[in-house]
């Protein structure tokens, strides 16, 4: 089975709004074994839309389109899927009562134009839409061909795609495609790349590694008519794989290094405090995004100022004075401030140059310090990140490194 997706809408093909509707049901198809061949996005014109569906049906046999569902006069999208298959629109009694208990449920008269969104091309079944007017439409065109349609809307879209469309594509997809992420940091993409480079020229399993604010994720996609022969694929490629990259394996799909360090404080029964300077309480941020992590972060602290650092956290005035407010010294002396202010097990001290101006030659923008101390040892890390980088980019990354120096620091515990 090949899918193509159409997003209908001028503020898409505008860019006014992102197409998620897309990147949503790729990712869907795929764990249903459906492979996505195309995403178009075409403006609300009537031979726009009848185009991009006449191209899709040349190669694909599911063609899902998303907005153009709605009551306004510019919103056709049913009439282009009607007219490109020679079909009528005819009122649709059950989406029309639909619609109107919608409007009754709320006490609002129906406007007269909602009406319309229960137009339906004949010999086309309705997908329910439980929080919105617009239903959408599974029509099976011939043997093998399958329109879809949806509302813009992406959480409208979502729920009828969970409630119906769904189920009804994994009955008609035969194969099985499983897919396991495996993340990895501290070492360069084209290191990780070396090393699996000839799993990577294998169709079945897939294997494709991606680099996001450091961590590489190498995607392990396996299929296969049965469910085990694809588990059993991707196992063998797994265990290829970590057996060449575990010094730098950290999680699988969902784990993030936040959530990593957060169970390994959670495994140890640590408690952690940080003094963030460059990364302006980004690595705060991300511990806390993790529910329950009032259980291990007592007390983080963005100390910007020099009299902060001195202050709040007790770097001495002579360190600031010697070496500088990015140097080995203070990120030392902000993690042992941090960690005796809060009396907890582990304490976080940061500071760097994020750019684009306050660098020099012997410390250019992108330098970091990473201080990471308990009661009986101290580590100081120094990392050089790309000078040319933007401010944002260089705090994201900065903030990684910390974390996972972290949570080398909690595994050799
Ligand atoms: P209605 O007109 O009743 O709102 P509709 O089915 O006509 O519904 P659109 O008008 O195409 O849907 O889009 C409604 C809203 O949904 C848009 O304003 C846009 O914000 C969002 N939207 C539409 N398409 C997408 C998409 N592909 N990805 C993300 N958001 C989208
Ligand atoms: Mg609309």
């Amino acid at each position: 089975m090949i899918a193509e997706i159409i997003c209908v809408g001028d503020e898409l093909v505008l860019g006014e709004v992102l197409n998620t509707n897309a990147q949503f049901l790729s990712k869907e198809l795929l764990s249903l074994g459906i492979d996505c061949k195309k995403h178009t996005i075409v403006k609300d014109k009537l031979n726009d839309i009848k185009y991009a569906i006449n191209d899709a049906c040349k190669t694909s046999n599911i063609i899902i389109l998303t907005g153009g569902l709605g009551p306004t006069d510019d919103d056709i999208t049913m009439q282009a899927i009607a007219s490109t298959f020679d079909a009528y629109l005819s009122l649709n009694q059950d989406a029309l009562k639909d619609i109107e208990n919608f409007f009754q449920a709320r006490n609002i008269k129906m406007p007269v134009s909602n009406k319309k969104q229960a137009l339906i091309p004949n010999g086309a079944t309705i997908l329910k839409n439980p929080i919105g007017t617009a239903p959408g439409i599974l029509w099976k065109i011939k043997e093998n061909t399958f329109i879809l349609s949806f509302p813009g809307i992406p959480y409208e879209m979502i729920e009828m795609w969970h409630k119906s469309a769904k189920n009804y594509l994994k009955n008609i997809s035969s194969k099985n495609i499983i897919i396991k992420n495996l993340k990895h940091f501290g070492t360069p993409e084209a290191k990780i790349g070396e090393k699996i480079k000839d799993l990577m020229e294998k169709d079945n399993p897939q294997v494709a590694p991606y680099v996001e604010n450091g961590t590489i994720r190498i995607r392990i996609s396996s299929h296969n008519e049965s469910k085990e022969k694809a588990e059993a694929l991707l196992k063998n490629t797994e265990k290829a794989i970590l057996n060449k990259t575990l010094e730098y394996f950290y999680g699988y799909d969902n784990d993030t290094l936040e959530s990593v360090v957060g169970d390994l404080l959670k495994k140890y029964n640590l408690t952690l405090s940080t003094a963030e300077s460059c990364t302006g309480g980004l690595i705060s941020s991300k511990l806390t995004d993790i529910s329950g992590s009032s259980e291990y972060i007592k007390l983080n602290l963005v100390t910007y100022s020099n009299e902060a650092k001195i202050n709040m956290l007790n770097v001495e005035e002579q360190t600031l004075i010697k070496h500088g407010a990015v140097s080995p010294e203070t990120a030392e002396e902000m993690a042992k401030g941090v960690q005796k202010l809060s009396g907890c097990a582990i304490g976080l001290g940061i500071t760097g140059i994020a750019g684009p101006t306050g660098g020099t030659t012997e410390k250019p923008v992108g330098l970091v310090y990473i201080g990471i101390c308990d009661d009986k040892k101290i580590n100081i890390h120094k990392v050089q990140l790309n000078s040319k980088l933007p401010r944002f980019k260089i705090k994201a990354l900065a903030c990684n490194y910390a974390l996972n120096y972290l949570r080398l620091f909690l595994t050799k515990k």
